[in-house]
């Protein structure tokens, strides 16, 4: 049976970062992926800030960044709009995927596709993982396996997990007529249960797509057709889930670790994963070379509490995720005379303060708001 020093399981941004990282020191890394093909099918709409890359490390590279983009525009009720001009990037997951795994492998990780884990098993101090090929040991393993993770419930670490459901179509931009390609359109409505529809504009593309917990196709075809984009011309239909709430013990157990979507680190009111995937692998990874450096497996336990303490984890999204979800037209309305025509920057507490006094019940309601005030602030860098 081949050793290694770590064993990751997926080969997304969470397991690519994760992989670079320990190889990159000189141990020795085996990456596995069931997929036969890097990053396919795509199950994203593609966007990212230009902080998440910066946070990680990385820079834009000319062969995955499709767009650049001014920043969100939040369609609201009365042909209102609210803005937060924050650099982001329309990408081609595709070649994004790939390119972080090309990464892994050049610092010595080995890449070994359709390789599906199966089982884990520990003993004495030793993990053994099984696949569909073959089996291999290691002394630590990482589960970066997506929001199915499997990894995650074999070594107990979760107790139930609660999703958004994702559904997106692709257009030719000539096949529809949209008033903007330079913002990335996110529709706030009560149809949307907490979740949102979205018109991101990627060159010669649109994703067009909808996220909620209760989201099924007809949601996608309604807001296409709320749009007047007719849906027999859409280029391709993908659709995937997105953590909501994983209710887990902890993201990590001497010498396992999760990171990633399999750790739910998503964001629960924007639905971006991307960044905080490669952030904590990027830490599972650095935390992981100091525990075999030193072979103290304890040193890794420090994993939990940072990614905790990060933003990312900051109680107030499943807050705010949970107030969105309560939502009707009539508050969306409110929002719309509170927050339209302005760029985040601009909500300060007197513009806030003000138009509260003209609606004395939402007055009631100024926890919940200020609650949405900082979300918004901490998700224009750590939402996508
Ligand atoms: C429709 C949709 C739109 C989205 N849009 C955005 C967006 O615009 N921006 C953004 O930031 N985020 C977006 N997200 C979320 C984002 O795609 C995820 O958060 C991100 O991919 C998480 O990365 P990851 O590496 O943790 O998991 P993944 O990218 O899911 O990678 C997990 C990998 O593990 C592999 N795997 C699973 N099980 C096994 C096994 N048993 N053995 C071996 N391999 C296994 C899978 O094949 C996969 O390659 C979107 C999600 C959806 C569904």
């Amino acid at each position: 049976m081949s050793e290694y020093d770590a064993i990751v399981i997926g080969a997304g941004p969470a397991g690519c970062f994760t992989a670079k990282e320990i190889a990159e020191k000189g141990f020795k890394v085996l990456l596995i992926d069931i997929k036969k093909e890097i990053g396919k099918p795509v199950q994203c709409a593609e966007a990212i800030t230009e902080f998440a890359l910066e946070n990680v490390g990385l820079k834009p590279q000319k062969k995955w960044v499709v767009k650049e983009i001014k920043g969100i525009k939040i369609l609201l009720p009365k042909n209102k709009c609210f803005y937060s001009t924050v650099k982001c990037l329309s990408i081609n997951r595709y070649l994004f995927d790939n390119y972080l795994a090309d990464t892994a492998v050049s610092a010595g990780a080995e890449l070994k596709l359709k390789t599906c884990m199966k089982t884990i098993k520990s003993e004495n101090n030793k993990y053994t993982i099984d696949t569909n090929n073959n089996s291999y040991s290691s002394k630590i393993v990482v589960g970066a396996d997506g929001y199915l993770s499997k990894t995650a419930r074999i070594l107990g670490l979760l107790k139930q997990r609660e999703y958004i459901n994702a559904y997106q179509y692709k257009f030719n931009k000539k096949d529809i007529d949209f008033h903007t390609d330079d913002w990335l359109c996110m529709t706030m409505d009560e149809v949307f249960h907490g979740g949102y529809g979205w018109v991101f504009p990627r060159g010669d593309e649109y994703n067009v797509g909808v996220g909620s917990r209760d989201a099924k196709l007809d949601l996608l075809n309604n807001y296409c057709k709320s749009l007047g984009f007719d849906i027999k011309k859409k280029k391709c239909l993908n659709a995937g889930k997105i953590p909501y709430f994983f209710d887990i013990k902890k993201r990590i157990i001497p010498g396992a670790i999760i990171v990633g979507d399999a750790a739910a680190m998503t964001n629960p009111v924007t639905g971006g994963g991307i960044h905080s995937a490669m952030y904590s692998g990027k830490t599972a990874g650095q935390l992981t070379v100091e525990s075999l450096e030193k072979n103290n497996m304890e040193i890794m336990l420090k994993y939990d509490e940072i990614m905790k303490k990060s933003m990312f984890l900051h109680p107030i999204h499943r807050k705010v995720s949970d107030y969105f979800q309560r939502w009707t037209n009539k508050d969306w309305d409110f929002f719309a005379d509170a927050a339209g025509g302005l760029d985040m920057k601009d909500l300060t507490y007197f513009k806030s303060f003000k138009t509260g006094l003209k609606n004395p019940r939402y007055m009631l309601r100024a926890g919940e708001l200020l609650a949405i005030r900082k979300d918004m602030q901490i998700n224009q860098k750590y939402g996508f």
